[in-house]
């Protein structure tokens, strides 16, 4: 019996052929990582390494920034030897136009700088799990399954436990669309199921948009609405399961898919789009996400615009609108590329 990951699922709804590709053939990627990727693991590394140590000692903003760093470097060598072992053009791949590596790690010390200070000395909830498994059931004849990880689990004075979620992403959803964003809902039914919670525990899901300055987004959902999300869920299974034929599904998306280079119709898409481009010589929006990206023009005064990020609107990425203030000056250093999640 498979056991769905929130991802798998999503997957199979963007692109029936890169679910196949991915998950049913487990076909390698014939490319290097994306730098976006890469950029959102060294993110979550560096959180991790941030709560095993608190509450019992608070890490130093420079301690963290040389833990990002670190990492960068070490995964950056482990890239290089990849893409030498695989013959991969590049060694992380980056989308966006114009953007470097070294640009992707620069807003990757800002991210930690800045979630740094802004939750310094990380006492709004305590710990209970980082990176924590959540398995659970959709039905009650446990027919269909799902799993997924908690980025931090974290417990607050009043008891409630908070559902901590981490996006490097350059699109914030906005308030209103918290609804359409199951992800963390289903890792609350995961909590639920776990004999060390149950369905009596208030739960709280937060999302951290590091590439902001103020990165919260908070949601909730009854056991209403939790029930309404099971049966959703228990549909797209079936649906996956009943798939007879997985075709392409061009879309803003194929940039970032790591099958592009064998995908004759995401080719085709790209190409058309970068011509459409050309013609109205409007500059591309940078998304720092592929998960989350939705790729179109900017209005032609670069100002707020909304587009759908995983279903939800978003609002405007305002790390380009307004870039957080540096307080550091940082050394180049080698880069990586990596997507971010
Ligand atoms: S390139 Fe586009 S159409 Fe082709 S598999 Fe990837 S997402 Fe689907």
């Amino acid at each position: 019996m498979t056991i769905y990951s929130y991802s798998r699922i999503n997957t199979y709804f963007t692109c029936p052929a890169q679910f196949q590709f991915r998950y049913l053939e487990k076909r390698p990627s014939p490319v290097a990582e994306g730098i976006e990727l890469f950029l959102g693991s060294r993110f979550h590394e560096t959180m991790e390494f941030l709560y095993h140590q608190v509450p019992k000692r608070i890490p130093t903003v420079n301690e963290m920034v040389d833990y990002f760093r670190n990492h960068w470097e070490k995964h950056w060598q482990q890239s290089l030897q990849k893409q030498k072992d695989k013959n991969f053009k590049e060694t992380l791949r980056i989308v966006n136009e114009g953007q470097s590596a070294e640009d992707y790690f620069q807003k990757g010390l800002l991210f930690v700088e800045n979630y740094y200070h802004q939750y310094h000395p990380f006492d709004q909830d305590k710990t209970e799990g980082i990176e924590l498994r959540v398995a659970f059931d959709l039905d009650s004849q446990g027919q269909y399954k799902m799993q997924g990880f908690i980025d931090r689990l974290g417990r607050d004075d009043e008891g409630t436990l908070w559902i901590h979620d981490y996006k490097t992403s350059s699109r914030k959803i906005s308030q209103e669309d918290v609804k359409t964003e199951d992800q963390l809902a289903l890792y609350q039914i995961g909590l639920s199921q776990n004999p060390k919670y149950g369905a009596k525990e208030k739960i709280k899901l937060i999302w951290h948009f590091v590439a902001f300055e103020k990165d919260q987004v908070i949601g909730e959902r009854n056991p209403k609405e939790i029930g309404w999300l099971k049966e959703k869920y228990v549909a797209k299974i079936q649906t996956i399961e009943k798939a007879k034929s997985f075709p392409t599904k061009p879309g803003v998306l194929c940039g970032w898919c790591e099958f592009l280079t064998v995908c004759k119709d995401g080719l085709s898409f790209v190409d058309n789009r970068k011509k459409q481009r050309e013609k109205t010589a409007l500059p591309v929006e940078i998304s720092s996400s592929p998960g989350n990206a939705e790729v179109s023009p900017l209005s032609p005064s670069g100002g707020p615009q909304e587009g759908p990020v995983g279903g939800a609107k978003v609002s405007a990425p305002a790390v380009l609108a307004a870039p957080m203030k540096k307080r550091r000056n940082f050394s180049p250093v080698s880069p990586d590329q990596l997507p971010l999640f």
